[in-house]
């Protein structure tokens, strides 16, 4: 049960083979068995949990049901929900209880699906690692000395061991396909706008973007239909119809175009998971596909421009920690400056403040023209690469991340190396596009772990439908998103 997809639980709990107070617990004492070794989860509330069940057993008795009603889902600790601790990863927010619920939180609960609790994530979603998490790091569930990936790593894990039936994180430079190549799963950043960032804890917000953490395509498709969508209280979300993102799963991929880009194939990459990549691909050309070399220039430029936006649009939005307004508040101070310097300095971890010191320096008034404004500009050349070369295919494969899971501590003392981690996602979160990344085979390590390898498929705006399609076919001839780390059975 714990490795059958959405569709079949959908189908296990309308037939009433289970009840979702049933299939509910199995996931808590799976929790409650595994989590203290694995830290994915920040909080767990099993009162509020198996009631959102009960409820959904009612309903589906009434025979009001949708796809996902019954389902437990892992929420990432960045989205608010309604009387759940939710802290951002961060001391900041160690003791804040939300008041409301994320647009994403809303939509699960009209879908009748079950909170099953908050996941670990890096400090407001700034790391590749999860190392700079408050709450601790996260175990990767195929290798216990090993990083899952950040920023989304609680979620990722969850997914991985089979602690909850799929989860939610939230991408603003790699973050849901970091963490979904290094444990072995199917997760999605979509288009920007698509998924509603209101009640979303900000961090980058021209970056940020919600998004499906699950086994497989066809339960990220369905994760999709409950999570995006219209929303007027964000500003940048996209007054679009409301789509299927299931309907072209079926489609062949005979003729489809899969442009390889060069700078994806080069240095960085690491030879054991670009064989991977290259078998997979022999997998899409057996399915069909076209391959195409194209070239996306400049890749190179994409790390140093994230890394002044990012932190620029992050000093702005973290400014509401002050400890009055938001957040913690230190116990003891002198005067007002004193109480914000004091609880923003206790507060906050090291990786958040250097953003915040980065950000703010990128924005000042003598370096603003130099760097924030110049970032922006190539910010544009960035996605213009992509531009040109959806012209010449459907869409763009290459790997998630330049390796398979690090050790744990190995970059935590080294910004520029574990920033180097996001070589291959950040672009697509500067030009807006959707992404995602796809189990894909396993590589070993240097002392002889097997690791997980993930494949990203990078789409056109709003093109998630046809990803969507083009993974489900990979994924029904071959069979790397049903593994399961050992031992977790
Ligand atoms: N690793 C990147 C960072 O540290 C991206 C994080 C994310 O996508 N939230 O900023």
């Amino acid at each position: 049960m714990i490795n059958s997809s959405l569709k079949q639980l959908g189908e296990m709990l309308q037939a009433k083979k289970i009840s979702s107070v049933e299939l509910t617990q199995t996931f808590l004492d799976r929790i409650q068995q595994y989590n203290p070794s694995i830290n994915a989860y920040i909080s767990l509330d099993e009162t509020k949990t198996l009631a959102q069940a009960k409820a959904a057993d009612a309903r589906i008795a009434a025979g009001n049901v949708a796809p996902l009603t019954g389902i437990p889902i892992a929420q990432k600790d960045i989205f608010c929900a309604k009387g759940w601790q939710t802290t951002c990863g961060s001391k900041m927010l160690a003791n804040f209880i939300a008041p409301y619920d994320a647009h994403i939180i809303t939509q699960f609960d009209a879908a009748g699906a079950v909170n099953l609790g908050k996941t670990n994530m890096d400090e407001f979603a700034m790391g590749s690692s999860n190392e700079t998490s408050y709450f601790g790091g996260v175990k990767n569930p195929w290798s216990f000395d090993r990083v899952p990936g950040g920023s989304s790593g609680g979620s990722a894990a969850a997914v991985a061991a089979r602690l909850c039936a799929a989860a939610t994180g939230t991408d603003t430079g790699g973050s849901i396909r970091q963490p979904a190549s290094l444990c072995g799963f199917t997760g999605l950043k979509p288009t920007y706008g698509a998924v509603s960032r209101f009640g979303m804890i900000a961090f980058a917000s021209s970056l940020d973007q919600a998004g499906p953490m699950a086994k497989s395509a066809e339960d990220c498709a369905l994760m999709m239909n409950v999570m995006a969508g219209f929303d007027e209280r964000d500003s940048t979300s996209l007054n679009r119809e409301k789509e299927d993102y299931t309907r072209d799963l079926a489609k062949p991929l005979q003729g489809l175009k899969v442009g390889l880009p060069k700078e994806y194939f080069s240095e960085g990459l690491d030879a054991d998971v670009g064989k991977v990549i290259e078998a997979a691909i022999a997998e899409y050309k057996k399915l069909g596909a076209e391959i195409i070399d194209i070239s996306l220039p400049n890749t190179g430029l994409s790390i140093p421009v994230y890394y002044v936006l990012a932190p620029a649009e992050a000093s702005s939005n973290l400014s509401r920690y002050d400890g009055v307004r938001y957040g913690h508040r230190a116990a003891e101070y002198t005067d007002l400056m004193d109480m914000y310097n004091k609880s923003r300095a206790e507060g906050f971890g090291a990786e958040v403040k250097r953003r915040i010191l980065i950000g703010t320096y990128v924005l000042s008034a003598g370096y603003y023209d130099a760097y924030y404004l110049k970032a922006q500009q190539i910010r544009r050349l960035i996605a213009q690469d992509f531009v040109e070369a959806f012209k010449k295919c459907d869409v763009i494969m290459g790997p998630a991340a330049p390796s398979t899971a690090f050790k744990a501590g190995e970059k935590v003392d080294d910004p520029v190396a574990m920033y180097l981690q996001d070589i291959y996602t950040i672009s697509t979160n500067l030009a807006g596009l959707p992404g995602m990344s796809i189990p894909a085979g396993f590589a070993q390590s240097d002392d002889g772990v097997s690791l997980p390898v993930g494949l990203q498929i990078i789409g056109n705006y709003f093109d998630e439908a046809r990803m969507l399609n083009v993974a489900h076919q990979y994924q029904q001839v071959t069979d790397w998103h049903t593994r399961m780390p050992a031992g977790l059975e």
